[in-house]
């Protein structure tokens, strides 16, 4: 499921990544970890289960690359494939969000072509490469 863009300076070559949907898990101490993709990174992301799918966006207010929920699962759901299927299904609860930055609140963006360069603040972004995970 997580497919995600790299965008490069075209002219310092700075380049930034971003990419989504991406699960998560909420530990024990409430905290959002990361799930792992396919499978989970670990005994306690599994039995958490999958709690929703984040975004990695860039902010073009921070002008940097921020993470926010962008699906919410009312109950976790197991594994990846799991929690595909469930967002696919109308008939389990989930919560769907903007993606915002949690800095400045700016929506986060993923077509960063022609967006000037934090780096250098000369250059332009210009699309690179895709990716799937
Ligand atoms: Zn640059
Ligand atoms: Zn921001």
């Amino acid at each position: 499921m997580p497919f995600g863009f790299v965008y490069k300076c075209d002219n310092c070559q700075f380049s930034v990544r971003v990419s989504g949907l991406w699960e998560y898990y909420v530990d024990g101490k409430g905290f959002r970890q990361r799930y792992g993709h396919p499978g989970p990174n670990s005994n306690q992301a599994k039995k958490a289960g999958v709690k929703g799918f984040t975004f990695q966006g860039y902010c073009p207010t921070c002008r940097e690359v921020h993470e926010a929920i962008v699906i919410e699962f009312v109950e976790p759901q197991s594994g990846s494939l799991g929690a595909c299927l469930a967002y696919s299904n109308s008939d389990v609860q989930h919560k769907e969000f903007d993606p915002v930055c949690d800095i400045c609140g700016t929506k986060l963006i993923d077509d960063l072509e022609n967006e000037l360069c934090p780096k250098c603040n000369a250059g332009h972004f210009i699309e690179e490469s895709r990716f799937m995970s």
